[in-house]
């Protein structure tokens, strides 16, 4: 086994808060263990174009607490090919670059694992998504800022709801996966919570919403961007079938990839970042760090990807009891 001297690090595929404990955590483990320790910028397409740069410890100093990432993150369609990987790891052999930490979603293990196998370039990978899809970790980075900026978004828009007696369709990210949208409904006192790994049970949710008008003068949908129908159908059929009902619809956006990350992300970050550097020192290649009930575990990238079902029918069910 070669002996690992200088090491980069790079963020990919969508932002999320606290990839940047995450890039401090890499840097500052490198450090420790005597390693050189280089920056990537702009994800693959920073690796396929050469833009490499030394990082101190001064270099990330006083980012634990912002969100995106210093290094920017990009999509890039050149390394999806085989003369671009090519390209990136000529690069990286330029600078005696021995191995790779990648922050990113399956995307990016999808990436790294063909970088491995076509130039044997030692490589782990930490979760760093807002959607908490990936197998092998409990939660990624970024999931629990993200859950948190929504349940403060929704307690605001409930503020207005109740004031004027609205139903309020709220669209939340989440193309593949309804986690953010389950867990923040059930933190909000949702009424509903739409997603797409489950089908849609209209006539309950109807039968719910006219059922709670005794009880209630606002309520919330929480439906998932990924959801078969997506939020402005879901707000056309509540305006058809209560014509009576002021029913309104707000998309979230891109606020939920942004803002300071949570106490528990960074913590989440700095410790797979050690891990990730440490295990790279211990001989570890094609794998993802994660916490597994509070351990760290390490799984191979080709597991990590697979889009488990993390939906747990107990808290669909919790939001049914729950909104009477
Ligand atoms: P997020 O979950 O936030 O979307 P991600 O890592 O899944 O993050 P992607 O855009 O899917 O984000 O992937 C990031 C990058 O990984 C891509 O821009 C591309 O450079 C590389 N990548 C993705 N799929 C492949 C592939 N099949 N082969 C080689 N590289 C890939």
């Amino acid at each position: 086994m070669k002996t690992i001297k200088n090491i980069a690090v790079l963020t990919s595929g969508g932002d999320a808060p606290g990839m940047n404990a995450g890039i401090r955590a890499v840097v500052r483990t490198g450090i420790y263990n005597n390693l050189n320790v280089f920056g990537v910028r702009r994800g693959y397409d920073g690796l396929v174009k050469g833009e490499i740069v030394p990082m101190d410890a001064k270099s990330v100093a006083n980012i634990i607490q912002r969100g995106g990432t210093i290094l920017k993150t990009a999509r890039s369609e050149e390394f999806k090919s085989y003369e671009g990987r090519k390209q990136a790891y000529e690069n990286i052999k330029k600078l005696g670059i021995d191995a790779l930490i990648v922050i990113g979603g399956d995307g990016t293990f999808t990436g790294a694992s063909k970088f491995i196998e076509e130039f044997d370039v030692p490589i782990l990978g930490m979760p760093g998504t807002i959607d908490n899809d990936l197998a092998g970790t409990d939660f990624t980075i970024g999931y629990d800022t993200a859950i948190n900026t929504v349940v403060d978004a929704v307690d605001k828009i409930r503020d207005t709801a109740e004031s004027h007696d609205r139903v309020f369709v709220i669209e939340v990210m989440g193309r593949d996966s309804g986690l953010i949208a389950l867990r923040s409904g059930i933190s909000t006192g949702a009424e509903a919570v739409l997603i797409p790994e489950l089908n849609v049970d209209y006539d309950a949710i109807m039968k719910r919403l006219d059922k709670s008008r005794k009880n209630k003068s606002s309520r919330i949908i929480i439906v998932a961007e990924g959801d078969k129908e997506g939020g402005e159908v879901v707000a056309d059929k509540i305006k058809e079938n209560f014509p009576h009902y002021d029913v309104r619809l707000s998309i979230l956006g891109h606020i939920q990839r942004g803002g300071r990350p949570s106490c528990m992300d960074r913590v989440l970050a700095s410790r797979l970042g050690v891990a990730s550097v440490e295990g790279l020192l211990e001989g570890r290649r094609g794998e993802m760090a994660g916490l597994i009930c509070g351990q760290v575990q390490f799984t191979p990238f080709n597991k990590a990807i697979k889009h488990i079902d993390k939906i747990n029918e107990n808290l669909t069910r919790i939001v049914e009891i729950l909104s009477l």
